[in-house]
């Protein structure tokens, strides 16, 4: 049986998210993930330099990223620094593997909110998301 978890704004409202990952099987489970809590998907980017253009073009009607750390070419981190240069208030939740609490900790001092660890637990990751949002 699978627990229903909605996620929504305050007012109600579906929160809109950006999901960045370059495994197309992570891009896709956390897609899907995120879907089943009511969250719209409203952008899938496979690398770090389609993910700052889409959160550009997408702006202002996008509440938050999932960002993969692991990325070849532009990484995770270097996408953050874009992204919270452009938009000061973006709230980028960084995904990340077990053991990369370095990068983590870089991530959260350059104004990630939060991260979510691979592999993927549904429940975990709807749970961190939700306390990330305050929703
Ligand atoms: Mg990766």
């Amino acid at each position: 049986m699978v627990e229903q978890i909605t996620i929504r704004k305050p007012d109600g409202g579906k929160y809109k998210a950006l999901v960045v990952d370059d495994s197309a099987f992570t891009l896709k489970q956390i897609t899907q993930i995120l879907m089943s809590a009511d969250i719209e998907v409203v952008g899938n980017a496979p690398n770090g330099e389609t993910a700052i253009r889409m959160y550009k073009e997408l702006y202002p009607n996008v509440d938050f990223v999932t960002l993969d750390i692991t990325m070849p070419d532009v990484d995770g981190l270097h996408v953050l620094k874009e992204i919270m240069s452009f938009d000061p208030n973006a709230k980028v939740i960084m995904v990340t593997a077990l053991g990369r609490e370095d990068i983590v900790k870089t991530a959260i001092m350059n104004g990630a909110k939060g991260f979510i660890l691979k592999p993927l637990d549904r429940l975990k990751v709807l749970e961190r998301i939700k306390a990330i949002l305050g929703a």
